[in-house]
């Protein structure tokens, strides 16, 4: 059985182990929600409050050319780019993971409508994070295309002939199961859909390669394994073969080939600066920068890999612990056990009680979170991200023993573990 003990000297160990002194994490506390809100990077502070008082109080109007405020989405983007095997120039940092699914989901049926205009099909998953449902509800019904909602795993089995795009996100917000992206793209295409992939929770999470898995399009969220900060921006990526195609219709001014012509008529920029829309939210973008430059740290220690070999080390330890020490109190793993289906979160199901256990272990300082269920196929679930880049081993150790204690004791029963909050 593992101890403590054994745990501190596996982070002892830890190649990474470095990384964690990039954040600052408040003492007391284990934070098992970086899948949600990634922690403070360190810099970001002193990084904004130059960005306020220098590059806005100083330098004015000059900073969108001096600072570089311009530029920003680009060279972010080139950032991003090195996490999810895309190429310079090809990703945009740009508005919300919401607004840039909108934008590359109706690039893709503008592409269909032309090379395949008999396809009136849009398949995604119930289990999908429900804003990308939204969002694909909403362009199905303006372009009077039926949304096909999958309940099940058999993704070639809904790709039938009439199938224009699947969208799908790559790793479940939920239960953390992952899609094979390669095989997923290719069958998918062999069929004659195009594909877009949510990166939400791989980016900086899992290693990604759109171009060794052909990918048409993606989008990903700054503020989860990003560690960009609250609302941070988040990213979009296109295919070379297709960005210069279409545009997308927030065909705002900062997509413009020439913003600053001023020209009455919309003439798209080359490239994947046509995916941008209006006016960046520079403070906020430099923060995700610092964010960003955190993952890439991991570049000399072994990159996305490394991370990865960790990130599954901890996913194994947390199922290897609840098995040894939370026996008999009615959990589930909905997370997946093979490895290569694996993302980078775990988590855990129970009948009854999911959502006064994640709030009392919050009240002893092991911030995870609840994620409800449907009543039906899918549980309540106990949910807890493994952010490579500061958990430790003895994290996971006090996360457990802390939930032991909770059910040992039935101290998730007490009535203030059991009022909802509005944000879960
Ligand atoms: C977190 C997440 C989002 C968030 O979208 P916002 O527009 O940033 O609110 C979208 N999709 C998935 C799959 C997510 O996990």
């Amino acid at each position: 059985m593992k101890t403590l003990q054994d745990c501190q000297a596996l982070d002892a160990q830890d190649p990474l182990r470095t990384l964690r002194d990039l954040f600052e994490l408040p003492g007391g506390v284990t934070y098992l929600d970086g899948n949600s809100l990634g922690a403070l990077p360190r810099a970001a502070a002193a990084r904004v409050a130059a960005a306020v008082h220098q590059q806005w109080g100083m330098g004015l109007i000059r900073s969108w050319n001096d600072a570089g405020w311009f530029d920003m989405p680009g060279r972010l983007g080139d950032k991003i780019a090195r996490l999810i095997g895309a190429r310079p120039g090809e990703v945009v940092a740009t508005d919300t993971t919401s607004i840039n699914l909108y934008k590359v989901l109706s690039a893709a049926l503008r592409i269909v409508r032309v090379d395949a205009p008999g396809r009136s099909v849009v398949v995604s998953e119930r289990s999908n994070f429900p804003t990308d449902l939204y969002i694909a509800q909403a362009l199905c019904q303006e372009s009077s295309l039926r949304l096909h909602l999958m309940d099940g795993d058999d993704v070639e089995a809904a790709l039938t002939p009439e199938v224009a795009v699947l969208m799908l996100t790559h790793v479940n917000y939920r239960t953390g199961a992952m899609h094979d992206m390669a095989a997923v793209t290719r069958a998918a295409q062999a069929r004659g859909s195009l594909v877009v992939w949510d990166l939400a929770h791989s980016a900086g999470a899992v290693p990604v390669d759109l171009h060794a898995a052909g990918a048409d399009f993606a989008v990903g969220c700054g503020y989860k394994y990003l560690n960009g900060g609250p609302g941070a921006p988040a990213f979009c990526w296109v295919h070379p073969r297709h960005t210069d195609r279409f545009w997308q219709p927030l065909a705002g001014w900062w997509g413009h080939a020439a913003p600053f012509e001023f020209t009455p008529e919309y003439r798209p920029a080359p490239g994947i600066a046509r995916y941008l829309c209006g006016t960046q939210p520079i403070l906020s973008m430099v923060a995700l920068e610092c964010g960003l430059d955190t993952v890439l740290a991991a570049e000399p220690l072994g990159g996305m890999a490394a991370l990865r070999a960790k990130s599954l080390a901890l996913t194994d330890l947390f199922i290897e612990l609840v098995e040894q020490r939370c026996d008999g109190h009615g959990l589930g793993m909905a997370t997946p056990l093979e490895h290569e289906r694996r993302g980078s979160q775990l988590c855990l199901t129970r009948d009854v009680g999911s959502y006064a256990i994640v709030q009392a272990l919050i009240a002893r300082g092991v911030i995870g979170d609840f994620r409800a269920g449907d009543g039906g196929r899918y549980k309540d679930i106990l949910r807890f991200g493994l952010t490579p880049l500061y958990t430790r081993h003895q994290d996971v150790w006090q996360a457990v023993e802390h939930l032991r204690q909770v059910l040992d004791t039935a101290e998730w029963q007490r009535p203030e573990f059991n009022q909802k909050h509005a944000v879960t």
